[in-house]
């Protein structure tokens, strides 16, 4: 028995004063419990000052660790709190999990590599975790990634607000156009967003004042936020945007004409998409109410428009569109 608790603590890295006591297997769990402790007398360096004191009390603790085969594997220990002379009483750290971690290190880089390839819940069914436990576990690893952030060099930002749920509650993203990463997330769409990412972004070495250019949408709540907080920055909007407001400015002049204009009649669609898109027989249909000089169809001449604004390759299928910051600025 001795040479596989041995085999254990080399595979859990364990070293002294830590010392496999049990290893135990259920069977009908599927599980196995690997427990240790410390012997007598044991120092631990204090959390804060690193200097050597012995235990004071313990409390029994357990992580997940990675499975040892089909066996989910867990790590029971008494965990020691010291006496510090200088700090007084304090929980060590221990050198296989962070403080508060429902799993050792090793099992939450596990974990974190699936949460990269798949749903968090998916996750938790393969892993048999409770999928609280994970989020917990991935809020605190995003805040921990997000202390480390250092926003000092960003100059290019693009806000965009999406919906959390259909039709419910906006969220605004605040984005890097240079380097293409995230750097903040709020509730709302208000030009209240600005201000909290505003200081968010000083919180990470920024200066407001560095930024040189915004995109947003035409939202004034963003105008507004943008002139008050990151005043030197010249606003681009987007072009997806714009093109949402031809499009139905397009439509209207098509439904308001289409009320004397019996050859507009039926012909929405015509005019809802792009000439590459039309079907043969519209695209005839539409070459025949462009070349009747005599009518000056305004729905024509709107589309033409649309057209113009276009330019070439006006794509909808990337929910970043705002990374084309090419058009309209207003400002700077
Ligand atoms: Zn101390």
């Amino acid at each position: 028995m001795e040479a596989l608790e041995s085999l254990f603590a080399r595979a859990l890295k364990l070293e002294a004063p830590w010392k496999i006591t049990k290893i135990a297997f259920y069977e009908d769990e599927g599980a196995i419990k690997v427990f240790a402790d410390f012997p007598r007398g044991s120092t631990f360096c204090c959390p804060v000052c690193g200097k050597d004191a012995k235990a004071y009390d313990t409390t029994e603790k357990e992580w997940r660790h990675l499975n040892f085969f089909q066996y989910a594997c867990y790590l029971a220990v008494r965990v020691p709190r010291i006496d510090c002379p200088d700090h007084g009483v304090l929980q060590i750290d221990v050198p296989w999990a962070r403080d508060g971690a429902d799993f050792t290190f090793l099992f939450e880089s596990f974990d974190r590599t699936l949460v990269r390839e798949m749903p968090v819940n998916k996750v938790s069914q393969i892993i048999h975790v409770d999928d609280n436990k994970l989020w917990r576990m991935m809020h605190h690893c995003t805040e921990a990634a997000r202390q480390e952030e250092d926003y000092s060099s960003l100059t290019t930002i693009g806000v965009d607000e999406t919906a959390k749920a259909r039709g419910y509650d906006y969220v605004s993203l605040f984005v890097d156009l240079v380097e293409k990463r995230t750097l903040f997330v709020a509730e709302g769409k208000g030009a209240e967003t600005i201000k909290a990412f505003t200081e968010d972004f000083r919180e990470h070495h920024g200066n407001p004042h560095d930024s040189t250019d915004v995109a947003i949408d035409m939202s004034p709540a963003f105008i507004k936020g943008v002139e008050e907080n990151l005043s030197h920055a010249a606003i681009t909007f987007d072009k997806y945007h714009i093109m949402k407001i031809i499009h139905t400015a397009v439509d209207e002049v098509r439904k308001a004409e289409g009320k004397q204009q019996d050859l507009l009649r039926g012909q929405k669609y015509i005019f809802w998409k792009n000439r590459q898109n039309l079907t043969e027989a519209q695209r005839t249909r539409l070459a025949s109410l462009e070349s009747m000089p005599r009518l000056n169809l305004k729905t024509v001449r709107a589309y033409h428009i649309r057209e113009n604004f276009q330019g070439g390759g006006y794509e909808k299928s990337s929910p970043f569109m705002f990374l084309d910051v090419t058009t309209c600025r207003i400002k700077g």
